[in-house]
């Protein structure tokens, strides 16, 4: 699959489980210098390859007809200050309760730690502008997500396919904690239940052969 199938196959994927609606969030993909976006205004479960621009790192469109997501400042700003492949931002519901009513997603399962523990809510700006760019790129910093104020998530990852398992799993570590604080007071995981998770995954026990 070439970058622009990708951004048409996940944008479908993201419209069917439900984590933008209408023409809301963008994807975006990167090889060497080249950057295919998602178009502005378009539906993410209607995308052609030929619709979806690339642009450069410096934002110059270099192919297509249609006009690059309002949001490729903000794609840019992250491939400039992170060894991200690939950058999904989304309308999830259960991503834009937290990120419209805290400042921050604190690690209440360690499969956080797959985003870098909590997750920071980055201060709204308008979408579009270089001051929303700059709060997320800040938020992000040695992490794979944050959270946009009263607006919704960024995930990123190695390839697309990495930065999208990456936005389910937001959704879902959002949903918990939200669900949670419907029920009782959600337990925040401690640095040290964290560190031993690491040192867990780092050190898997192996199974005698028989
Ligand atoms: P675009 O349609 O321009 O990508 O904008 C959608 C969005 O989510 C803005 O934050
Ligand atoms: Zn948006």
């Amino acid at each position: 699959m070439n970058l622009r199938e990708e951004l048409c196959a996940y944008g479908r994927r993201a419209v069917e489980l439900g984590l933008v609606i209408g023409t809301s969030g963008n994807l975006s993909v990167r090889d060497g210098d080249r950057v295919a976006v998602t178009p502005s205004g378009a539906a993410l479960d209607r995308l052609t390859p030929d619709m979806c621009p690339v642009v450069d790192v410096e934002g110059f469109l270099l192919e297509g007809e249609l006009q690059p997501s309002s949001e490729t400042p903000m794609h840019l700003a992250i491939y400039e200050t992170t060894d991200a492949r690939a950058v999904v931002h989304t309308h999830s519901m259960f991503g834009t309760v937290v990120a419209t009513t805290m400042t921050e997603l604190p690690p209440v399962h360690y499969n956080a730690l797959t985003l870098g523990g909590t997750v920071k809510v980055a201060p709204y700006a308008t979408y579009g502008t270089p001051e929303l760019a700059a709060g997320v790129r800040d938020a992000l910093a040695g992490k794979r997500a944050a959270l946009m104020a009263n607006h919704g998530g960024v995930t990123i990852g190695a390839t697309l396919e990495e930065a999208f398992e990456a936005a389910r799993l937001l959704e879902w570590l959002c949903e918990v904690y939200v669900r949670g604080l419907g029920v009782g007071r959600p337990a925040v995981l401690t640095e040290d239940q964290l560190a031993a998770v690491v040192e867990r995954a780092l050190n898997p026990p192996r199974f005698p052969r028989r």
